[in-house]
């Protein structure tokens, strides 16, 4: 088992929609608490670094366009195993090969518009948290 944190975003697709009270309905009732949550809008040039590691991926600047394109939810959240268990909560990032029941099969648009964002790993979790919040936003 490994930590008790994660990051996640509700993406400008998911918000635009309207989805992002149902998306929070299913985080807490699959047992994650919610330690600081922002709705916020990034910049491109802010996109950009948040998905750096993709930057010589072809669909980059796609990306950094779709997520500086509208508001968003950012979150912290707290449960034992917390990266494993959220990545399994929202699904694959394609929502045509996500389970049943998973938040990207619910709510997904396509696999650039997939409605959430989940930290892949506890490093990425902590330096995704530093990014949107301080110590002191967090609970
Ligand atoms: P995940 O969000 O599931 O960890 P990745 O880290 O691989 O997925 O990709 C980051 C984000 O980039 C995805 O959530 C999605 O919004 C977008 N993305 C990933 N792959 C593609 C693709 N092939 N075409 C367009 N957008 C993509
Ligand atoms: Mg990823």
């Amino acid at each position: 088992m490994s930590g008790k944190t994660t990051f996640t975003m509700i993406k400008p697709d998911a918000f635009e929609a309207n989805h992002s009270g149902a998306i929070i309905k299913i985080i807490e009732e699959a047992g994650f608490e919610i330690k600081a949550a922002k709705l916020t809008k990034l910049s491109a040039e802010r996109a950009g670094q948040f998905y750096e590691v993709h930057k010589e991926r072809p669909f980059y600047d796609h990306l950094v366009n779709y997520m500086s394109s509208g508001a968003i939810i950012a979150m912290v959240l707290e449960k034992q195993n917390a990266v494993e268990d959220f990545r399994k909560l929202i699904g694959a990032t394609n929502p045509a090969e996500a389970a049943e029941g998973t938040i990207r099969k619910l709510f997904a648009k396509s696999i650039e518009a997939n409605a959430i964002h989940g930290s892949d790993s506890d490093e990425n979790a902590a330096i995704e948290a530093s990014f949107f919040f301080s110590k002191t936003e967090r609970f």
